[in-house]
Formats: structure tokens, C-alpha cells, sequence
């Protein structure tokens, strides 16, 4: 599938990637962190879980903001377009199917 060439070894096991091999199960992951970006190479899904459980990462919470008037405002705005297209669609059929 082309991903074969992305693999080097699996960083919990050691388990080396065979050049040419297919790559059914092997998981590359990129990690943000505060030093930076991190792709640990996993052979399978169990050892990403196993890596991801035993990592020091410092994990955050992520909040989800409820949608602001602002937010709505702009939802309205941004749909507008899109009412006036296809009202002007019906209006044009109306004309086409009244002038036929
Ligand atoms: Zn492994």
C-alpha cells in the first residue's frame, strides 16, 4: 500500500521491519509533546496501547467550548450563500418549467 518504506522497527519490542514486507498490522504514530514531535513505529496495535500506557507524556485535557453567539452568527452567515444558491436554483426551474 506504499507505506512499506515508512517502517524501521517497532519501538517496544525491537521487532525490525522486513524491507518489502507487507505492512498489514505495523502503526507509525506522531506525538506532539513539549520538546517536540515524536513517530514511534509500532508492529501492532497491542504495542502503540502498551507504549502509549507505560510514555510519561503529560497528558491534557481537552475541553470542548459550547458554540458562542459569535459562533452562530458566523454558522448563519456562512449558510446564506448556500440558501441563496439554491433558491435562486428553484426560481430558475419554476421559470424554465413555467415557460415550457
Ligand atoms: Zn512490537
Amino acid at each position: 500500500m506504499g507505506d512499506e518504506g515508512k517502517y524501521t522497527h517497532c519501538d517496544v519490542c525491537g521487532r525490525r521491519y522486513e524491507p518489502g514486507a507487507p505492512a498489514d498490522g505495523w502503526l507509525e504514530v506522531t506525538v506532539e509533546g513539549d520538546g517536540g514531535y515524536a513517530s514511534p513505529d509500532f508492529c501492532s496495535q497491542a504495542h502503540a496501547v502498551r507504549w502509549f500506557s507505560e510514555s510519561s507524556l503529560p497528558l491534557t485535557a481537552i475541553t470542548i467550548k459550547a458554540p458562542t453567539a459569535r459562533d452562530r452568527l458566523a454558522d448563519i452567515a456562512l449558510a446564506l450563500p448556500f440558501i441563496a444558491v439554491a433558491a435562486f436554483t428553484l426560481i430558475g426551474l419554476w421559470t424554465v418549467i413555467s415557460w415550457i
